[in-house]
């Protein structure tokens, strides 16, 4: 089964045989995206290309991506939510 997995690092969208959590190239933290597969072969290069753009935005990514409980207590995954949350005053420690 294959799934849809974006790497940050490389700002590409890998398609990987299961669910993978590092990057065959870079071996980074990938994320892996709601879209399936099916639906990501059926996709021309131009959507493609704009669902990678989308990707390269935290937030949107944070929209698109699945989340995994080992992804979710990554040091990417807090470093990613984190800067999401700059725009809050509150200030937990
Ligand atoms: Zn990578």
């Amino acid at each position: 089964m294959m799934y849809i997995h974006y790497c940050p690092a490389c700002h590409k969208i890998h398609m990987l045989n299961g669910h993978k959590q590092f990057c065959p190239r870079c071996e980074g933290q990938l994320a892996e995206l709601k879209v399936d597969y099916m639906t990501y072969t059926a996709m021309d290069a131009s959507e493609r290309a704009e669902l990678a753009q989308h990707c390269s935005h935290p937030e949107e990514l944070g929209k698109i991506s699945t989340t995994y409980r080992m992804i979710k207590y990554s040091k990417w995954y807090k470093e990613m939510q984190q800067s999401l949350n700059n725009n809050s005053t509150d200030n937990r420690s």
